[in-house]
């Protein structure tokens, strides 16, 4: 039987995945491979990282039954599961630890990574300050100027930012010069990417990183309902909060696993929504085969969504197998919808979630009145919402 959870040996999950590389990057992105592969089967390594998790991160995160939201819509049980509770407030900061305790035992004295919106290179700066390694962040220069805060985060905790200004000065753009950088110098450096995307290892080890949710999840929720949830449901972005929620539950055939994509401000067309899933076609990005949004030249589409977590052109290779396979349920929630149940959560819990997370919550607030009360969705709360006030206080007030 064809695995939901593993890559096969060359890293397809399906017919996505792979690993797709220029000549001078096979090198460096084999010893990666190579380094993972030895790490995972470590109980030391293992009991390193989990006891970051602990001490540092917080975890356990709480699994909190939304009583007031439950009660609001009229239907299934709606739990959250925590990870806003984090510390630095969203799930990153789970793979990022992984990555930076792997370069350590690799050997390495500095992590590299390009981020868009400054999350990744947040999460990635902290963990690189814990772990007292080097950290260099490259960032388009149009998102250096829109993204301040996290630029001064950043630096704050050690890191260089690096601002790219050549060909769009946008993501894209930074994703080449971090990998040329790495190319240049990788017997020093860890290239650190922020989702379940890249060339094989990555998305695999990016998603065991993250399957702490999951298995967290499914002990909490049988602990307190005695039963499996019926639905779960999470964002996708690239996918990484979302396949650590659905790891653990994937050979469970009753849980219904929903992916929420933003449709943006038009599904209807190119470049105001970041749907992959739902309106991609296969092609290549970032050294894997995947779904991907792009134009008429096969170029990665211009993408949008309220929550920049989310705007990515492609999606993790899992993601597009367990779309192929029929396990998972890809959906979507608008600007729209999403702001509305960024407020209705405000308002019956007192939980400001991030906008990457209110996708989810919208699509739990359609889900939540099909169902009976004594059927049980567990919602991710990848992230808090404090970095998007600002943001929500304006677009209100138009
Ligand atoms: C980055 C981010 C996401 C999207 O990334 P995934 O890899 O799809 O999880 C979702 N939520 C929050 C809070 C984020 O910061």
């Amino acid at each position: 039987m064809t695995s939901l959870i593993h890559a096969d040996q060359a890293g397809f999950f399906g017919e996505h995945g792979g690993r797709f590389l220029p000549p001078q990057l096979e090198a460096p992105i084999a010893e990666v491979a190579a380094a993972y592969a030895e790490a995972r089967q470590d109980p030391q390594f293992q009991a390193d990282y989990e006891a970051l998790l602990a001490d540092y991160v917080g975890r356990p995160s709480p699994l909190f039954l939304a009583a007031g939201l439950t009660k609001h819509l009229g239907g299934a049980k709606i739990y959250l599961k925590r990870e806003d509770l984090n510390h630095t407030g969203a799930h990153k900061i789970n793979h990022c630890l992984g990555e930076g305790l792997l370069a350590k035992r690799m050997g390495k004295r500095k992590l590299i990574a390009e981020t868009g919106a400054g999350q990744h290179g947040v999460a990635l700066a902290t963990a690189a300050a814990l772990l007292g390694l080097e950290c260099e962040i490259h960032m388009g220069a149009i998102d250096v100027a829109k993204q301040h805060p996290n630029v001064v985060r950043m630096e704050l905790l050690g890191a260089k930012v690096v601002s790219v200004t050549s060909g769009g000065q946008a993501l894209k753009d930074a994703v080449d010069s971090a990998f040329g950088v790495f190319a240049n110098d990788y017997a020093d450096t860890f290239f650190a990417i922020g989702s379940v995307v890249g060339p094989d290892p990555y998305p695999s080890m990016v998603r065991d990183f993250q399957s702490i949710v999951g298995r967290e999840a499914k002990r909490q929720i049988l602990e307190k309902e005695n039963r499996l949830p019926d639905a779960l449901v999470a964002c996708v972005g690239g996918g990484s909060n979302a396949l650590g929620l659905f790891t653990g539950f994937l050979e469970d055939e009753s849980v219904r696993m929903f992916g929420v994509e933003p449709s943006g401000r038009d599904l209807g067309v190119l470049g105001e929504h970041a749907a992959t899933i739902t309106l991609g076609s296969p092609g290549m990005l970032h050294g894997m085969r995947t779904l991907l949004l792009q134009d008429q030249d096969g170029n990665p589409a211009a993408v949008h969504s309220i929550a920049s977590g989310l705007d990515y052109p492609g999606v993790g290779p899992q993601h597009a197998f367990l779309r192929d396979m029929g396990r998972v349920d890809y959906v979507h929630a608008s600007d729209d919808e999403t702001l509305a149940a960024f407020q209705l959560l405000c308002r019956t819990e007192g939980i400001i979630p991030a906008l990457e997370s209110s996708h989810a919550l919208a699509h739990a607030i359609h889900l939540a009145p099909t169902m009976s009360p004594d059927e049980v969705i567990v919602v991710n709360l990848s992230g808090r919402g404090d970095k998007d006030i600002d943001y929500v206080a304006e677009r209100l007030a138009k």
